[in-house]
């Protein structure tokens, strides 16, 4: 039989308990015998010492001994005394001794009449006592035996022993209950966990943890897991729309493709159409290649796996991205220009960062009118807050058409278009912009289309950011 995690951590606790009031318990008692027996011993002496004294104290008259008998009390009752000669025969001894023979063995008698004054325990008449023998000094020598009964003191230790083993089997008895308590409360949160974790095993995958709201053990571990579970939820969502974006906008372009080839083969064409119609399907077939990279590139973004960060050069990547969509520009003799110094850096991934530059560059392009300008810029500004740190603002600017107020933040909604027939004619996927705030967020950036411009559209991009130590390594 397993017991269960609560039983098992009580049972610990009381065995550790148990050992700890158990050794306790052992030395309250033993410090209390040794200190009452030590007690006894001192009494003892005093006694001695005046029975000795009283046993010689008429010159000439020998050695005698002082016994009171009180009938009907106890008061000398645990006083015992025998006078004992050299030979170790008794001389004199209390009354309720009888005719007892020595109770010192002739070791100690020894001893007593070397002078030491020997304390040992001994048995009289079926009775526990403690007996100290001392020498007279005269010209007979003899030993006063002086004994103390010790019932009691061994009464009283009885009394203690029976107290503490009351209290030991009470104070088990709580720890038990206690132990049980706590383990039951200790335990209750990953109860609620093992709970709610079943009900997500069997597919509730939007169901989270309960935040304990304390920062402990138990609130860390709760916390992790729920964010483990926001990635999964994330991968889970992103793959679903992949499935099902790729096929909603697979099938467009591909029924186009269809259709043209099953037009065309319809009869005998001469070389130049075929040629015509294979330049159309190559076109359409990029296009489909762009929109299943992009798709892809979502969905990795979306999973949110982040890419190792690292300083990027702002003004390096932006160089590039312009460089790349420079032959666009040229066509429609549109002008770019770039205020970025180079040691603005962002800490992000830069290839990804490109990624996001080619997409507002080429939409500031492509939505601009002929002869028209694009302007880069960007800035550092220091975030309020110790911790938080400073963000690079980049800001790209198009004398376009702009963006009215309430499309501002829909354009970043996966393929959303203004205008779709001027957007399909211009060959972009939709996703550019969804693709870009996907990636600024997994940077810890945002990127948003500014508010209240008047003429054009500016693109803001906002990233974790500071200014390179090393401007020349940087750029
Ligand atoms: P697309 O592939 O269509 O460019 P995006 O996600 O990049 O997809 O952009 C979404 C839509 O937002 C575009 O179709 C366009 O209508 C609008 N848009 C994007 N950038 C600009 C801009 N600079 N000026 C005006 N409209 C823009």
């Amino acid at each position: 039989m397993t017991l269960s995690f609560r039983a098992r951590l009580t049972l610990r606790l009381l065995l550790a308990f148990g050992v700890v009031l158990t050794l306790a318990m052992a030395a309250v008692y033993a410090g209390t015998r040794a200190f009452l027996y030590r007690d006894l011993d001192a009494q003892l002496r005093t006694l001695a010492a005046t029975e000795l004294a009283s046993a010689v104290d008429e010159p000439g008259d020998g050695v005698h001994l002082h016994e009171f008998s009180i009938p009907g009390t106890q008061e000398f009752a645990d006083k015992f005394v025998q006078l004992v000669r050299e030979d170790g025969t008794v001389l004199m001894q209390s009354p309720l001794l009888g005719t007892v023979p020595a109770i010192l063995p002739r070791a100690v008698l020894a001893q007593a009449l070397a002078g030491v004054s020997p304390t040992m325990d001994v048995s009289v008449l079926g009775r526990r006592g403690r007996m100290i023998g001392l020498m007279t000094a005269g010209p007979e020598r003899y030993v006063v035996a002086v004994g103390l009964f010790a019932d009691q003191l061994e009464s009283t230790l009885r009394t203690l022993a029976w107290l503490l083993a009351g209290v030991w089997a009470a104070s088990l008895a709580a720890t038990a209950v206690a132990g049980f308590t706590i383990a039951s409360s200790v335990l209750a949160p990953v109860r609620r966990i093992t709970e709610r974790a079943a009900a997500i095993a069997d597919g509730q995958f939007d169901a989270r943890l309960d935040a304990p709201g304390s920062e402990d053990e138990i609130g860390r571990m709760t916390a992790l897991l729920n964010r483990m579970l926001d990635r999964l939820r994330g991968a889970i969502d992103a793959n679903r729309r992949f499935a099902a974006d790729a096929s909603h906008e697979l099938r467009g372009p591909l029924t186009a493709i269809l259709g043209e080839v099953d037009v065309t083969l319809k009869r005998e064409r001469d070389g130049t159409e075929y040629r015509r119609v294979l330049a159309e399907v190559g076109q359409r077939i990029r296009q489909m290649g762009d929109l299943t990279e992009d798709l892809m590139l979502l969905v990795r973004a979306q999973e949110r796996r982040t890419p190792p960060m690292a300083e990027v050069s702002l003004a390096v990547v932006m160089r590039e991205s312009i460089e790349s969509v420079a032959g666009l520009a040229a066509e429609r003799s549109i002008t770019i220009s770039s205020e970025l110094t180079p040691s603005l850096v962002a800490y992000a991934d830069a290839g990804l960062l490109r990624r996001v530059f080619d997409n507002l560059l080429r939409n500031a392009v492509q939505y601009n009118r002929d002869g028209g300008a694009v302007r880069v810029s960007g800035r550092l500004e220091s975030q309020p807050g110790e911790w938080a740190s400073d963000a690079a603002v980049i800001h790209v600017e198009d004398t376009g058409p702009g963006i009215p107020e309430a499309e501002r933040e829909r354009v970043f909604e996966r393929f959303r278009r203004l205008d779709a027939s001027r957007s399909r004619r211009t060959g972009g996927t939709g996703l550019g912009l969804a693709i870009a705030r996907e990636i600024v967020e997994l940077f810890g950036g945002r990127v948003q289309v500014l508010p209240g411009v008047q003429t054009g559209t500016v693109f803001e991009v906002r990233l974790p950011g500071g200014r390179a130590a090393d401007v020349t390594s940087a750029v």
